[in-house]
């Protein structure tokens, strides 16, 4: 007779825990929704403009939701300051608002959710490469990164870095936008340049413009792209994402169907702005 309120209990229990997991999504809608309608603070704002002259151009709608986006973000995601890298609201602001960028076309609140982290550095880090050489050496150089993404929901930046990239809206270069282009990607698995299709027919028109762009950036330097992207196709489309927001009218002159992709996937059209 011992046996029968255990049970009772742990049915019970898995009931419980089966409604909790079902709510969930819904909970987090309406919290991210509650979020995104708070005022936004004033020393935020002033941080954006001084920090982040891309978000002044947005049209309002957009520019309204991206306020929302960052206070959503800012709530769920912890930023680690590393070798001595102070947290403050400029840091969180400055990061939190360039990575929303990549994210105003969506229709739902979710930031990243599988990013569990924002680590900062002051400077670029340093981190060890290995390398294979042929006859089976493995070579170890210290490599200098002003960024990186990490399959397991992190996200490593150099704030000098993150600085110099905001700073200039209109250069192509832009390390947060880079590294969150990298963790979209990086939703199903690992990097592959094929981030956020789900239909097949997307899917390969989608992997048959960027094949054709990563083999023209291969075949010849390009005035738009950085040459960074010829690495692979998951830097490829890291650094079509920079020139996609960054510089749009000269992608759109130069790839057409590239800018085209890229504006179907964030459902954005930055020419306009
Ligand atoms: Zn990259």
């Amino acid at each position: 007779m011992h046996g029968d309120p255990p049970l009772a209990a742990l049915v019970l229990l898995l009931i419980v825990a089966a409604v909790a997991l079902l709510l969930q999504p819904w909970w987090a809608r309406r919290r991210h929704a509650r979020l995104s309608r708070q005022p936004f603070p004033r020393a935020w704002a002033r941080i954006l403009r001084r920090r982040v002259p891309l978000a002044q151009r947005l049209p309002w709608p957009l520019r309204r939701r991206l306020l929302g986006l960052i206070q959503v973000f800012i709530a769920d995601k912890p930023f680690i300051g590393c070798a001595g890298q102070p947290i403050d609201d400029e840091v969180r602001v400055t990061i939190a608002a360039q990575a929303c960028l990549l994210l105003l076309g969506q229709s739902d609140d979710r930031c990243y959710p599988q990013l569990r982290q924002v680590l900062v550095y002051p400077e670029p880090f340093v981190v060890p490469r290995r390398q294979l050489l042929p006859g089976g050496v493995v070579n170890e150089q210290p490599q200098a990164l002003a960024g990186e993404s990490w399959a397991q929901g992190q996200v490593i930046l150099a704030w000098s870095e993150v600085l110099a990239g905001a700073a200039d809206a209109d250069d192509g270069r832009n390390v947060v936008l880079h590294e969150f282009a990298h963790q979209i990607d990086q939703d199903g698995g690992q990097a592959d340049g094929r981030p956020w299709h789900h239909d097949a027919q997307q899917r390969q028109h989608w992997a048959a413009v960027m094949d054709e762009g990563l083999a023209r950036l291969r075949d010849a330097p390009s005035d738009t792209l950085d040459a960074y992207g010829s690495t692979d196709p998951a830097e490829f489309f890291a650094v079509a994402t920079e020139a996609f927001f960054e510089r749009p009218q000269a992608l759109r002159n130069s790839a057409a169907p590239l800018y085209d992709a890229l504006s179907r996937l964030y459902r954005l059209d930055p020419t306009a702005w």
